[in-house]
């Protein structure tokens, strides 16, 4: 009885999270080539012609997570025991920040004490994959891991660190090259045990 309205209810937070919507690939081409001529290009010239197409295409690939759900994965998940901290390092992601349009690139650490749902280890990349594959930012990005993670799986506790480099801040700007961004997210036990905090940050920076 209980599984059953817990699945109701994730498929409503899964709706009202979710724009399934087709990308307009047409419209994006329209728009490359307006770019292509603003700075003064010839959208016309042999090295541009596809250009537009190209660029239709890869933006609905990095985009993608805009019409998947990341919750999706978590909803196949084990009923144990297990009640220690389950830590999955160095997921790699690749991001575009809402703000530039630039890639961000890097690595997320996820920590999480279990309440009986215990997911596989590549559900938890699947869900750092469709969440980072949409117009983001790195704070929102570490928040929106730990809440899913917190609501779909009820976990008594959930720790995420994000670490990331921004081609927005190497390329352009205050240029400055190699530096990384970090951010973490706390929740339930991870945010109110300072002995558990400081377990997951031990094991999840520790090179
Ligand atoms: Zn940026």
């Amino acid at each position: 009885m209980t599984e059953r309205s817990d699945e109701r209810s994730s498929r409503e937070k899964i709706d009202e999270r979710n724009n399934f919507g087709e990308v307009d690939k047409p419209r994006i081409e329209r728009a490359v080539r307006e770019i292509l001529l603003a700075i003064g290009e010839d959208p016309d010239r042999e090295g541009l012609l596809e250009t537009p197409q190209r660029v239709a295409r890869m933006y609905e690939e990095l985009f993608q997570g805009l019409r998947q759900d990341p919750a999706e994965h978590l909803q196949k998940f084990f009923t144990e025991e297990y009640d220690s901290m389950v830590i999955v390092k160095d997921v790699e992601f690749h991001s575009m920040c809402e703000h530039h349009l630039l890639p961000f690139v890097g690595k997320a650490h996820i920590g999480y004490i279990p309440q009986g749902k215990v997911v596989g280890l590549s559900k938890i990349a699947r869900v750092v994959e469709t969440v980072a594959r949409r117009p983001q930012l790195q704070e929102r990005m570490t928040e929106t891991i730990a809440n899913l993670l917190m609501d779909e799986l009820n976990a008594l506790g959930v720790g995420v660190v994000v670490e990331a480099t921004h081609a927005c801040m190497t390329l352009r700007g205050v240029r400055k090259p190699g530096s990384m961004c970090v951010t973490s997210a706390m929740k339930g036990s991870f945010r109110k045990n300072t002995k558990t905090r400081a377990e997951f940050l031990n094991l999840a920076l520790q090179k």
